[in-house]
């Protein structure tokens, strides 16, 4: 049977592979419905090009002007508009899938209207479950949806982690990192550092916001959490090893000595195919590992003098509660200032911890609580911001 997919954040990096593998095997998958924020000239050739059922612009000015021309061209996609569009898009009930590629928290609600719904959920969209943690799970647990993780190292993890219902003595997780492009930076070139730079990842072609978090290392400090999460294990088993070529996805170590690993060429369209097809497996279009042309593989440790985002990551963790909201939320803002010219880029860490330190992080038991604390925290954070400006 057909898989009818809907992609949420369908402009951006994870948004245009999925389309890419899709597209491959128009047998087996049909695109339903595709979001963006405000690309609505992207989202027109996207709808175009796979005759999606629906669209969605969370910019009513860019969803009128998608509307207009998606008629001019004798399109039958119906466009909506607004936020609470996306949400319902997610939990649409003639969609089997939905990929979550929103950036940030503003992909909690629809990604969570997807999970409640009961889809089969393709998770990129990392804050999403680092803002809501628990009360995401205890949503996955209660609807029976199906949820796969798309970020490259989580996916390694989910390939290497025995069947579910196994009881094989996982022991720890190693989640690798590639140090991103500033790993052999002294500290005092590290304070120097410009967006243009930031933005240029030495294996991946990713979104701006991710690019800055993989050079922080906060990518690494989100992704520690979103394990933690989604396979149930807490911080003190999972260890992150730097791996600048990206070539080792992540691994899983057993209580024999065994340790799996799930490699590949760095190329998203690998986890990608993997999440829709899973448990079959599907042509992605990644080019193929050629061990013969790979110089070395090399190992080390994190260095969280040089990167502190880690280490606030993983303390944010073991904090509890809402601390990792409050993390992502400041977090966001201080990316969203260094690549408008408005933090230096060590002002990042500094400001996340800043605002862990005071803003007040309570357990929270709902998501609209946990969106205030998100709210908080950036007005917090923003200030932070200013004053260090001044
Ligand atoms: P991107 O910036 O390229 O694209 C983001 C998408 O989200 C766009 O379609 C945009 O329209 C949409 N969006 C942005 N703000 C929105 C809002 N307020 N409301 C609704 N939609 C909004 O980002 P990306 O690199 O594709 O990353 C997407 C997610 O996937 C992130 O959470 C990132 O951490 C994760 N991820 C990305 C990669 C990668 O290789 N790019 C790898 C692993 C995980
Ligand atoms: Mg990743």
């Amino acid at each position: 049977m057909i898989q009818r997919i809907t992609v949420l954040g369908a402009t951006g990096s994870i948004g245009q592979q999925t389309l890419d593998v899709v597209a491959r095997h128009p047998d087996r998958y049909e695109i339903f419905a595709l979001t963006a924020s405000t690309r609505w000239e992207r989202l027109a050739e996207q709808c175009l090009a796979t005759g999606a059922r629906f669209a969605a612009l969370t910019d009513e000015q860019a969803a009128e002007k998608l509307r207009n021309h998606l008629r001019d061209a004798g399109s039958d996609t119906e466009v909506l508009a607004g936020a609470d569009a996306l949400s319902q898009l997610a939990a649409h009930e003639q969609a089997d899938t939905v990929v979550a590629a929103i950036v940030g928290a503003a992909g909690v609600r629809p990604t969570l209207a997807a999970v409640r719904a009961a889809k089969r959920v393709l998770l990129a969209n990392k804050e999403a479950l680092v803002v809501t943690g628990a009360l995401f799970m205890d949503a996955v647990r209660d609807s029976g949806a199906t949820l796969l993780p798309l970020d490259s190292e989580h996916n390694a993890i989910f390939q290497c982690l025995p069947q579910e219902g196994v009881n094989a003595g996982v022991e720890r997780l190693l989640l690798t990192a590639s140090g991103g492009p500033f790993r052999e930076f002294t500290a005092e070139q590290l304070q120097a550092v410009t967006p243009a730079q930031a933005v240029k990842h030495p294996n991946w072609d990713m979104g701006p916001k991710i690019s800055v978090d993989s050079a922080t290392l906060m990518n690494k400090g989100l992704e520690f959490i979103e394990a933690c999460w989604l396979f149930g294990v807490s911080p003190n088993q999972i260890d992150v090893v730097v791996h600048p070529q990206s070539v080792v996805h992540s691994m899983v170590a057993y209580r024999d000595g065994s340790v799996l690993a799930q490699m590949g060429t760095p190329d998203m369209r690998t986890p990608i195919a993997c999440g829709l097809s899973w448990p079959e497996r599907v042509e992605s279009g990644a080019q193929r590992l050629d061990f013969s042309q790979l110089a070395g593989l090399n190992f080390e440790l994190p260095d969280t003098s040089r990167f502190p985002c880690l280490a606030l990551a993983r303390n944010a963790m073991e904090t509890g509660g809402t601390a990792t909201a409050v993390l992502n939320a400041a977090n966001e803002e201080a990316v969203a200032a260094f690549l408008a010219g408005r933090l230096d880029f060590m002002g990042i860490p500094a400001v996340v911890e800043q605002t862990l330190a005071k803003q007040h992080a309570p357990g929270c038991v709902d998501v609209e609580a946990v969106m205030d604390i998100d709210r908080q925290a950036r007005e917090l954070a923003c200030r932070l911001i200013k004053e260090r400006r001044c």
